[in-house]
């Protein structure tokens, strides 16, 4: 039998997914806290729910994609929360990027209620939402991973299996930690290239097929010379992402001086207004030390 389906959550990433699930032919319930939001999916099939609790009631599984860990929380253990609605056996598949630790504390919370959980953050974009090509990290029971598979494969192209409860959102900040060091020496490289007179387009082009080739390189690097901030994720959202980072190493007692070197850095930006432009905007903070600018007017040099 197929399993009833529903969503919540219907933001730039939660639409993209839901509408890529009706369009596989699931039912699905949605609801979202703005309910004008629901209108796109309700016109694709979807049936709209009255609060978490009730779309909990109608499904067996449940999706989630919200914002932060208090929001999943609210959503999940809230007054009309999933918790309130769901049936022994039923599962919930939680898409947002939150803290691994109140994951596992949720899984439990809701394991005592005979409810399953998956922790499965996404990496890809609006754009891998919309095109159902998102990379999916999954932490939970192997079982429960199964069961969710042929849904997930609705919303994403790799979908892997990282481990138990709470390991999908630690591979997340693993992507994290990734993206953002390669986003800062990107940036250090196109400063350093700027001063040395180098022509910034044929240099990228020089080095992106070699041992320093990127997807941030390569896609990011591009919109920095020509100075398009238009947010692919915003800084606020990767500031949120890096906040876990470093909440989970200190946790954990790992040192991660370059994520924190960046985290201060994205901060900087935020004081200035900056939060809601791309990530790659991280430049303008060593625009803002070295005084000059790329793809603007060069210093002579020395
Ligand atoms: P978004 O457009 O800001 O949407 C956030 C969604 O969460 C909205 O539906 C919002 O409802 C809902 N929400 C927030 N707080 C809530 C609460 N307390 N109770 C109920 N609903 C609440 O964000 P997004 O870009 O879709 O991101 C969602 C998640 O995916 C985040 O964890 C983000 O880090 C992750 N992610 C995003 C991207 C990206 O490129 N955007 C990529 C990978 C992962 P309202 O409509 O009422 O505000």
């Amino acid at each position: 039998m197929t399993e009833k389906i529903g969503f919540i959550g219907l933001g730039i990433m939660g639409r993209g997914m839901a509408a890529n699930l009706l369009r596989a032919g699931y039912a699905v319930r949605v609801w979202n806290r703005t309910v004008s939001r629901m209108t796109p999916l309700l016109e694709l099939g979807g049936t709209a729910g009255s609060s978490p609790a009730d779309v909990a009631a109608h499904s067996d599984v449940i999706f989630i994609c919200v914002s932060d860990t208090p929001d999943v929380q609210a959503v999940v253990l809230g007054e009309q929360g999933i918790v309130h609605g769901a049936q022994p056996g039923a599962l919930v598949v939680d898409h947002s990027t939150i803290s691994p630790a109140a994951t596992q504390e949720m899984a439990a919370a809701l394991a005592e209620k005979g409810i399953h959980m998956l922790d499965a953050p996404v990496s890809g974009g609006s754009e891998g939402a919309a095109k159902g090509t998102l990379s999916i990290m999954v932490g939970g029971e192997a079982a429960q991973f199964a069961r969710a598979m042929p849904m997930m494969q609705a919303m994403g192209k790799t979908i892997t299996h990282v481990g138990g409860h709470g390991a999908g959102q630690m591979a997340k900040l693993v992507n994290q930690i990734l993206v953002v060091v390669t986003m800062q020496a990107v940036g250090e490289a196109l400063l350093f290239a700027q001063a040395g007179g180098l022509a910034l387009e044929k240099t990228l082009t020089a080095v992106a097929g070699g041992a320093a080739g990127s997807w941030m390189l390569s896609n990011r690097g591009p919109q920095v010379i020509a100075r398009d901030w238009r947010p692919g994720f915003t800084i606020d959202l990767q500031q949120k992402d890096l906040r876990l980072v470093l909440e989970a190493a200190d946790q954990l007692g790992v040192p991660l001086p370059a994520t924190a070197l960046v985290f201060q850095f994205y901060r900087t930006l935020q004081q200035q207004g900056l939060g809601g432009e791309g990530n790659h905007a991280l430049v303008k903070a060593l625009e803002n030390l070295a005084g000059f600018t790329i793809g603007g007017e060069r210093p002579l040099p020395a």
